[in-house]
């Protein structure tokens, strides 16, 4: 079964500018939509306030959720920043995955941003393709 997600490019856009802001503390965010296609990002503050994990805080997480219902959106992935790397999803963040979603990393190389999608279940991160659409 191929997962994928789509995220428009003004939305990548508005991710990356939000990591980048935070950066090179980890950040972290929810990505709410439809069916298999992001439609905002929501940032919630990483409690940890660490470069190299995140935690997302409780109190933010609980009122990006209720955003999410009361717009009768889904959701459908979760973002957080690697500022140092890599590009791929931490022993930590499989072993702390708590959604069945799309895990999108967005790794720094330099002043470059990437955007990789990992779907994580039974302790092991597989890429899904992230559909960038203008
Ligand atoms: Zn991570």
């Amino acid at each position: 079964m191929t997962r994928t997600l789509e995220i428009s490019h003004s939305l990548l856009q508005e991710m990356i500018a939000y990591v980048d802001q935070r950066a090179p503390l980890e950040a972290c965010g929810l990505l709410a939509g439809k069916a298999a296609r992001a439609e905002k990002m929501i940032g919630v503050l990483n409690q940890a306030q660490s470069p190299v994990r995140f935690v997302m805080d409780p109190y933010e997480q609980l009122h990006a959720f209720d955003w999410i219902e009361s717009n009768g959106l889904d959701l459908v992935g979760i973002f957080h920043s690697h500022p140092a790397g890599p590009e791929t999803a931490s022993p930590t963040d499989i072993l702390e995955a708590a959604y069945e979603v799309v895990h999108v990393i967005l790794a720094r190389a330099g002043t470059q941003w990437k955007a990789r999608g990992f779907w994580i279940e039974d302790d092991k991160a597989s890429e899904v393709a992230l559909q960038i659409m203008e």
